[in-house]
């Protein structure tokens, strides 16, 4: 398999890194330069340009950061510059695993659908850790037929692998996921805040929690308080991991969601506007479960 991997960041350096340790012939391409090094070194090519890095490939695989990277990506930009779509060969097989709105990847679906290409929206959930050990869990919009073929690639990426339906699905599937985790990490920060002010040590409360009715993933994989977990941001400095300007996007995507088909998510907007001011007191760039911090803030 000759695979083209566009956007090396937080979970596409581990992601492109699995697709070498599987065999396959992988070329790697970021805007920044600096993220391809750990990869050649791994075995994979490095290309200069977007159309280096598509060129002889059969598949292409993009993890971006939001819709306006990946249309420019796929369609080009306002500025004229070509997009992979203009420069790959007949047959290539297309997957964007990046989180982003539903109607951009619904767009880039029909513009590779009118020029013979099939496409998948297959978003990701299981975070860096997840993309290290290839057990992410990829949520699939597309054809049938699409479905299946990314699945022949997903596998060396992901564990459980769910066809959600048409193309942009997946992308939807994700959004609700990632409102959810979005309330549930601000809670379980909220609630360990809430104990430590009233005496209780944060690594007893949590044992408690996670064998209780509060238990959950923040919680069980991902405590938000410095020094209860090894190897998890919070005792890493809240080096990332998914930055907090990430989880702001995906909420807004959520409330867009929600406007379009007039649905209620007052859990959601709570939980997007305590980001919105964590992310504007300059948190952008750090893990989103610095958000205990927003909560500590009046201690330190
Ligand atoms: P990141 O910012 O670390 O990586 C994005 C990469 O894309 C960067 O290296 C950037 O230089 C590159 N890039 C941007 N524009 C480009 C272009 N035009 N051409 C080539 N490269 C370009 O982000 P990340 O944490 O890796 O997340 C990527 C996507 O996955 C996001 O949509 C995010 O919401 C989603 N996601 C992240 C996590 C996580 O835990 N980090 C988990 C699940 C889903």
């Amino acid at each position: 398999m000759k695979i083209a991997f566009i956007g090396l960041g937080n979970m596409g350096s581990p992601m492109a890194a699995n697709l070498l340790k599987a065999g396959c012939e992988v070329t790697v391409f970021d805007i920044d330069p600096t993220h391809t090094k750990a990869l050649e070194s791994q075995g994979a090519t490095a290309a200069r340009s977007l159309e280096e890095a598509v060129s002889g490939v059969d598949t292409v695989v993009t993890m971006l950061p939001a819709g306006q990277h990946v249309r420019a990506v796929y369609l080009g930009d306002h500025q004229g510059g070509s997009g992979l779509l203009k420069m790959i060969a007949p047959g290539t097989f297309l997957i964007d695993s990046s989180t982003i709105d539903p109607d951009s990847a619904r767009i880039v679906a029909a513009e590779a659908e009118k020029l013979g290409f099939e496409f998948v929206d297959a978003p990701v959930s299981g975070g860096v850790a997840g993309a290290q050990a290839g057990t992410l869990t990829f949520i699939v919009g597309g054809s049938d037929s699409a479905f299946e073929k990314a699945r022949s690639v997903l596998q060396h990426m992901g564990k459980n692998i769910f066809h959600a339906g048409k193309a942009g699905d997946g992308q939807m599937a994700k959004i609700c996921n990632n409102l959810m985790l979005g309330i549930l990490m601000s809670g379980t920060c909220e609630a360990l805040s809430l104990g430590i002010d009233n005496g209780l040590d944060p690594k007893v409360l949590s044992d408690i929690m996670m064998q209780s009715s509060g238990r959950n993933w923040a919680l069980e994989l991902y405590n938000p308080c410095p020094g209860i977990m090894a190897s998890v941001p919070s005792s890493n400095d809240y080096k990332p991991g998914f930055m907090t300007k990430l989880m702001l996007k995906d909420l807004g995507l959520g409330l867009e969601a929600a406007t379009r088909s007039q649905s209620a998510i007052p859990m959601g907007m709570l939980a997007r506007n305590l980001y919105a001011f964590h992310n504007a007191a300059g948190h952008d760039q750090q893990d989103f479960s610095s958000l205990f911090q927003f909560y500590r803030k009046k201690n330190q």
